[in-house]
C-alpha cells in the first residue's frame, strides 16, 4: 500500500539514516521489506514506529533500527551464508535474505517458527529456510555461516556459534552479564583459533535462552564461554587504527584532507585554548586549501567585528581607515596579534593581490566585545555618506558614553543605580541605518555591510552587558547568536554560492546540545546554530591535545605567559587519543561506525580558554560532551606549543610598528 511505502520511506530518512545507518544496501533493504506484514494482526498502524512490537509467547519483533544495525554491522554480501538465531516474527530473516544469498533462521517456539515459515514462504522470500530448535547450539548440519546474527540476549558469546563461523565471518550478538541490559558485540573469525571481538553499544533485547544461553529460571547457564580466545580491541587501539595520520602542515597533502568538505556551506575550525600555536597552523593551512581549491572566500573568526574590518582592509587592499586606533590591542592580545595570524593575513594579502576575478578572501570578526569601536565606525561611515545622520546617532550613542571604556559596569549601573538604558536609542540608531541599505549601499556595499554590521553589534552588546550581569545563559547565547547571525549576513551578502570557514574555540564551534554547556546550563553555540540550519553543509571539527605549553594568563586582563599543559586526565577524551600513540591525526567519526559508537558516551573534555588555571583544572577547564556527536571530526596534536605574541623583533626593517595591518 502506497501509505506504507510512504511510511517506509520516512523509517528509512528518519530512524535508520538520521541515526547514521551508512550502509545503502542495508538501507534498501530496510525500504522493500514491508514490517506491516510481520507483526500481529491489529498492530499495521504501528509498524512503523521507532520501537519493537510484541508478538506471541511474549517475544517481539525487533525495532527496526537494531535490524538495520545488526545487518550494518554484519556486513552481509549478496553470495553470504547467514544463520539467524531468535526467528519471531521472521522480519530480520527476511531483510538478511535481501542482503545475502541464504539464510536459515532458528526458534526455540515452535509456534513462531510455523508461522514465520508461512509468512515467509507467502510472501516469496525463497532463499530463507525456518528451523525450530536452540539456536545457542548453532545449526551444525549447515555450518560455516559467513555471518550469524542472533536476536536475544545471551550472558556470554557461545563457542558453539563462534566455532560455526567461516574464516572471516562475523558474529553479531547482544551480551550482557544482566538478562535486560547488554552490548552489541560483533565477533570476527580471523583464523581457525584467533577472533575479534568489536562493541557497538548498549542495547536492550528478550532473553537468549538455551544451553549455552539463560536458563528458564534467568541463572546463567554453566556450560558456555572458554576465556582467553577472544582479543578484545581497547578504545585506544580502535582509534589508533582509524585516525588518518597528518601530512606536515606546510605539504599540499596537509590541505587535500580536507577535500572532503569541498561542498559545505561552512567548515568550523575548532580549539582546545586560545594560545597553541599548532591550532592556528593547522586551521591556516585549511583554509588556505579551502580558499585556493574550493571557493571559499569568508574567513569569520572569533574575534571582534571592527578589529577584524580592519585587517580585512588589508587583507583585501582597501583604504585604511586611518583612525590610527590598531586593531586587537585589548586583552587578550596574544589571541589575534600572534606570528601564525600575521602569516596567515600575509597570505591573504599575497592571495588577493591582483585577483582578476572572483571575490577576493576577507577576514571578518563574528564577536562583540569592542563596542567602543563599533561606534566610531558607525560614526566615522554616517560622516562621510550622511552628516545629518551622522549628528542624530552622535546624540542617540551618547548615552552610552560613561560605559564605552568599562562597558561591563554598565548592567550594573542600569540595574542597580537607575541609570538610564539606551537599549531603546541604540535600536532605532541600528533600524535607521538598516533602513537606507538602498541609499547608503549602492555606490559601496562593502562599506555599508562594515557599518550596518556596527551598529548591529552595538545593540547585541548593550544587551548584553545589561544580561551579562545576571550571569546564566542568557549572555552566551546572546553573543553566540549574534555570532551565528553575523556568519549569516556575511554570507547573504556574497549570494547564495558564497563559503564560510570559521575559527572558533571548540566550545562555541562543538554542537552545545551533546555536551554539558546545552545539556545542563541550556547554552547553545554557534555550532549547534550551524547545524540546524546547514545540515549535512555544515562540518564542525574539533581540535585537542595531551600536554605541550600554552599562552595564557592566571587573570582576566593579566599578563600573557607562557604555561605547562597538564597531561590529560585518564578519564578524558584527549587520553584516549594520547593512548592511541599517534603524534597527530585527523579522526572523521562517520568513518568508523563502531568507534563513533564506542567514543558515544559522554566523558571529561578539555577546555582551556585565555585564561589556564592548572592548579584547579578539573573544575575549571573539563566538561563533559559525547565527542562523535559535539563534533563531525577532530584534529590531534599530542604535543603542542604556544604561540608567539607579536613583537618589535617580527617587525621586519622599514616596516612601521603596525606591521603586519599595515593601517
Ligand atoms: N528477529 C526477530 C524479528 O525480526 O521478529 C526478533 C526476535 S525476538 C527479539 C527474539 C527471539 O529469539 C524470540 O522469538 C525468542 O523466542 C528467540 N529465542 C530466544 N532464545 C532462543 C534460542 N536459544 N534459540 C532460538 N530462538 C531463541
Amino acid at each position: 500500500m502506497a501509505e506504507f511505502a510512504q511510511l517506509r520511506d520516512r523509517m528509512v530518512e528518519v530512524q535508520l539514516a538520521g541515526r547514521g545507518v551508512r550502509d545503502r544496501r542495508v538501507l534498501k533493504a530496510m525500504a522493500q521489506v514491508p514490517r506491516e506484514r510481520f507483526v500481529e494482526s491489529g498492530f499495521e498502524e504501528f509498524a512503523y514506529e521507532d520501537g519493537a512490537l510484541p508478538i506471541a509467547n511474549a517475544q517481539t519483533i525487533s525495532q527496526p533500527y537494531i535490524v538495520a544495525l545488526m545487518s550494518e554491522a554484519a556486513e552481509l554480501k549478496p553470495a553470504d551464508k547467514v544463520l539467524e538465531v531468535g526467528t519471531g516474527s521472521g522480519y530480520a530473516a527476511a531483510v538478511a535474505s535481501r542482503l545475502a544469498g541464504s539464510v536459515h533462521t532458528i526458534e526455540r517456539h515452535a509456534d513462531l517458527a510455523r508461522i514465520a515459515a508461512l509468512r515467509l514462504a507467502a510472501q516469496g522470500y525463497d532463499n530463507c529456510v525456518v528451523h525450530t530448535g536452540d539456536g545457542t547450539r548453532g545449526l551444525p548440519a549447515e555450518a560455516p555461516f559467513d555471518a550469524i546474527l542472533v536476536a536475544a540476549g545471551g550472558p556470554t558469546v557461545p563457542n558453539a556459534l563462534k566455532s560455526q563461523l567461516a574464516v572471516g565471518g562475523r558474529l553479531v550478538i547482544p551480551v550482557g552479564a544482566r538478562e535486560d541490559e547488554q552490548s552489541l558485540l560483533r565477533v570476527t573469525r580471523r583464523s581457525e583459533a584467533e577472533y575479534d571481538e568489536e562493541t557497538f553499544g548498549a542495547v536492550r533485547f528478550v532473553p537468549l535462552i538455551g544451553e549455552h544461553g539463560w536458563a528458564e529460571d534467568g541463572t546463567r547457564a554453566a556450560s558456555n564461554h572458554i576465556p582467553g580466545r577472544t582479543r578484545f580491541r581497547s578504545l585506544p587501539e580502535m582509534i589508533g587504527a582509524a585516525i588518518e595520520p597528518l601530512p606536515a602542515l606546510e605539504d599540499p597533502a596537509f590541505g587535500a584532507l580536507f577535500d572532503r568538505f569541498a561542498q559545505c556551506r561552512v567548515v568550523l575550525l575548532g580549539e582546545a585554548s586560545h594560545g597553541t600555536s599548532e591550532f592556528y597552523q593547522a586551521r591556516a593551512a585549511i583554509t588556505r586549501h579551502l580558499i585556493e581549491k574550493h571557493g571559499f572566500t569568508i574567513v569569520a573568526v572569533e574575534a571582534d567585528w571592527p578589529d577584524a574590518a580592519a585587517i580585512d582592509r588589508y587583507v583585501r587592499h582597501r583604504a585604511s581607515r586611518g583612525s590610527g586606533e590598531r586593531p586587537f590591542e585589548r586583552f587578550p592580545t596574544w589571541m589575534w596579534r600572534n606570528t601564525d595570524v600575521a602569516a596567515f593575513v600575509a597570505w591573504m594579502r599575497k592571495h588577493n593581490e591582483g585577483k582578476p576575478t572572483g571575490e577576493p578572501a576577507g577576514f571578518f570578526g563574528l564577536d562583540i566585545y569592542n563596542m567602543r569601536s563599533s561606534i566610531a565606525a558607525v560614526l566615522a561611515y554616517l560622516d562621510g555618506v550622511d552628516p545629518e545622520a551622522a549628528a542624530v546617532a552622535r546624540e542617540r550613542y551618547g548615552c552610552l558614553t560613561p560605559w564605552q571604556r568599562e562597558p561591563s559596569t554598565y548592567g550594573r549601573a542600569v540595574l542597580t543605580e537607575g541609570y538610564r538604558k539606551c537599549e531603546a536609542e541604540i535600536l532605532r540608531q541600528c533600524q535607521d541605518i538598516l533602513k537606507k541599505e538602498l541609499d547608503y549601499a549602492a555606490s559601496d556595499p562593502d562599506s555599508f555591510l562594515d557599518a550596518a554590521q556596527n551598529a548591529r553589534l552595538i545593540a547585541s552588546a548593550e544587551r548584553y552587558y545589561r544580561i551579562m550581569y545576571y550571569g546564566g545563559a542568557e549572555s552566551w547565547n546572546l553573543r553566540d547568536t549574534h555570532m551565528f547571525e553575523t556568519l549569516g549576513h556575511i554570507l547573504d551578502a556574497q549570494g547564495p554560492r558564497s563559503k564560510a570557514v570559521v575559527w572558533a574555540h571548540n566550545s562555541h564551534i562543538g554542537d552545545a546540545r551533546f555536551t554539558e554547556m546545552g545539556a545542563v546550563r541550556d547554552e547553545l553555540n554557534i555550532g549547534q546554530l550551524c547545524r540546524e540550519k546547514f545540515a549535512e553543509a555544515a562540518c564542525l571539527i574539533g581540535f585537542g591535545t595531551h600536554t605541550g605549553t600554552v599562552a595564557a594568563a592566571s587573570d582576566w586582563d593579566g599578563e600573557m605567559e607562557v604555561m605547562q599543559v597538564r597531561p590529560s586526565r585518564p578519564d578524558s577524551y584527549e587520553r584516549l587519543f594520547h593512548d592511541a600513540g599517534a603524534a597527530s591525526g585527523f579522526l572523521e567519526f562517520r568513518r568508523d561506525e563502531s568507534l563513533r559508537r564506542c567514543l558515544l558516551e559522554p566523558r571529561l573534555e578539555r577546555f582551556i580558554g585565555v585564561i589556564y588555571r592548572p592548579s584547579t583544572e578539573l573544575q575549571s577547564h573539563y566538561a563533559e560532551a559525547s565527542m562523535p556527536q559535539q563534533f563531525d571530526a577532530f584534529l590531534w596534536f599530542d604535543e603542542t606549543h604556544s604561540v608567539r605574541p607579536l613583537g618589535p623583533e617580527h617587525r621586519p626593517t622599514g616596516v612601521p610598528d603596525t606591521y603586519p595591518f599595515g593601517l
